[in-house]
C-alpha cells in the first residue's frame, strides 16, 4: 500500500478553485470575477509603469542575488511602515517591523507571534464576513477563530452597534483583526467617526489589535486617506500590529512583497519583539525574497517614481469606481426592481452583491459567470465589454 493511501481529497480553495473551474469552461462568453487581481480596460493583467522603470534601474545596477537578512530589506521595511503610519512613525524607535511574504505571510507571522506570546487557542476575532483565507491562516497558527458582527444585510452596510457590542463582550486577552481599508469582501468601511467609536470601544478592553492593510490606495485612490484608520489608532496611543501587502496597490501579486510591524510601548520592547519575530521567521523560510522589495523601495525612495505610483494607483482605483457606476447603471437598465445603490456605495476591489449561493450557482451554470459563493464580485475584472452581460446575468438570477 502507498504511504499516502489514506490521504483524503481536500476541497478546492473557494477563490482559487473558481479560476480552475473557469479555465475548463468552454463557453466563449464565460467571465471570471473571482480573484482580486486588477485587470485593465481590456481585461488583461496590468504592470505599473513605475514598476517597469524601477525594475529597469535595478537590472542596470547589476545587483547581486545574495540572501537578505532574516527581517528582509531594511530600507523597504522602513518605507513601507512610513507609507501607512506616516513619516514620523519610526522616530521613537518603538515599532518592530519585518518584511513578509506579502499579506498572507504577514498575517501568518502575526498569528504565529500571537499563538506563541498570547498562548495557543487565544480567541482571535474576524469580522463576519472576512477574506476567506483569514480563517485558515489564524486557525493554522493555533488561534481559536471567532467572529464579530460587521455586515448588516438589511442595509448592505456596517453593523456598527453589533460590532461595538461584540468588542465589549470579547474575552479579556483576546485579539481582533480590523481591515484597514477596502474591507474584503463587503467593500464597507467605517467612516472616520465610526473608527473613533471603534477605537474608544477597544481602548476600554484588553484586546490585541491587528490591522490588515491589503488595499492602501485602492479604496479612495489616495494612499494617505486610506491610511486614516491606522493613523487614528496610532495617534490615540493604541499598540497594534499592522500587516501590509503590496500585491494590489503596486500590482506585485506574484512577487510576494509585504511587511508586518508591531507598535510597542518603547524602543526596548520593540527590540525584544523584533528578536522574537526573527526567531519565528528563521525556521519558517529563513529570509524573504529580494526582488519585489527592491522594486517598492526604489519607487518609494525616488520622488518622481513615487508621484508616478500615486497617479497609477489612483487610475486603477478610478477605473474600478467607474465600473461600479457602469454596473449599477446596467443593472438599473435591465428593469430590475431591486435596489443596487450598494454597488456604488461600497469601496475597493469588491462588490458584495447580496446574491445567494443558489443565485451564484445559477450565474455559473446558465451564464458561465464566475463569482465566489458569498456573492462577491471582483470589480477589477469588470470592463465596458462585459459589464452588460454581467448585469443581465445578475438580473436573470435575481428575478
Ligand atoms: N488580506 C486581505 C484582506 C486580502 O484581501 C488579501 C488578498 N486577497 C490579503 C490579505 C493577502 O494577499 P497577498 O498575500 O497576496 O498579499
Amino acid at each position: 500500500m502507498s504511504v499516502w493511501a489514506k490521504v483524503p481529497m481536500g476541497p478546492p480553495d473557494p477563490i482559487l478553485g473558481l479560476t480552475a473551474a473557469f479555465n475548463e469552461d468552454q463557453n466563449p462568453k464565460k467571465a471570471l470575477f473571482g480573484v482580486g487581481a486588477y485587470r485593465d480596460g481590456n481585461n488583461k493583467p496590468h504592470v505599473l509603469q513605475c514598476v517597469r522603470s524601477a525594475e529597469q534601474a535595478i537590472v542596470e545596477a547589476k545587483m547581486n542575488k545574495e540572501y537578505l537578512g532574516i527581517v528582509g530589506f531594511p530600507e523597504f521595511v522602513q518605507l513601507a511602515v512610513k507609507l501607512m503610519l506616516g513619516p514620523d512613525a519610526l522616530k521613537a524607535g518603538n515599532v518592530a517591523a519585518v518584511q513578509t511574504l506579502s499579506g498572507t505571510g504577514g498575517c501568518r507571522l502575526a498569528g504565529d507571534f500571537y499563538a506563541r506570546f498570547l498562548g495557543k487557542g487565544t480567541p482571535f476575532y474576524l469580522p463576519n464576513p472576512s477574506w476567506a483565507n483569514h480563517k485558515n491562516i489564524f486557525t493554522d497558527a493555533g488561534l481559536t477563530v471567532k467572529q464579530y458582527r460587521y455586515w448588516e444585510p438589511r442595509t448592505c452596510g456596517l453593523d456598527l452597534d453589533g460590532m461595538l457590542a461584540d468588542i465589549a463582550a470579547m474575552e479579556d486577552g483576546s485579539a481582533i483583526l480590523l481591515h484597514a481599508c477596502a474591507h474584503n469582501p463587503t467593500g464597507v468601511d467605517p467612516t472616520i467617526e465610526q473608527w473613533g467609536q471603534i477605537s474608544d470601544a477597544l481602548a476600554k478592553r484588553n484586546v490585541r489589535i491587528l490591522f490588515d492593510a491589503a488595499y492602501q490606495g485602492f479604496a479612495s485612490g489616495d494612499p494617505e486617506r486610506d491610511a486614516a484608520a491606522a493613523r487614528l489608532f496610532l495617534a490615540r496611543g493604541h499598540q497594534f500590529a499592522l500587516v501590509q501587502s503590496f500585491a494590489k496597490n503596486f500590482g506585485l501579486y506574484g512577487e510576494r512583497v509585504g511587511a508586518l510591524s508591531m507598535v510597542c510601548a518603547d524602543a526596548d520592547e520593540a527590540k525584544r519583539v523584533d528578536s522574537q519575530l526573527k526567531i519565528l521567521i528563521r525556521p519558517l523560510y529563513s529570509n524573504p525574497p529580494v526582488h519585489g522589495a527592491r522594486i517598492v523601495a526604489k519607487i518609494l525612495s525616488d520622488p518622481a517614481l513615487t508621484a508616478q505610483w500615486r497617479e497609477e494607483c489612483k487610475a486603477m482605483a478610478n477605473r474600478i469606481i467607474a465600473m461600479r457606476t457602469a454596473l449599477r447603471s446596467a443593472l438599473e437598465a435591465t428593469g430590475s426592481p431591486k435596489p443596487w445603490n450598494h454597488v456604488t456605495e461600497q469601496i475597493g476591489m469588491f462588490c458584495y452583491s447580496g446574491l445567494t449561493a443558489e443565485q451564484v450557482d445559477a450565474l455559473r451554470t446558465k451564464y458561465s459567470i464566475y463569482i465566489t459563493k458569498d456573492g462577491r464580485i471582483s470589480m477589477a475584472g469588470v470592463t465596458s465589454a462585459n459589464v452588460e452581460y454581467l448585469a443581465q446575468g445578475i438580473h436573470e438570477v435575481t428575478k
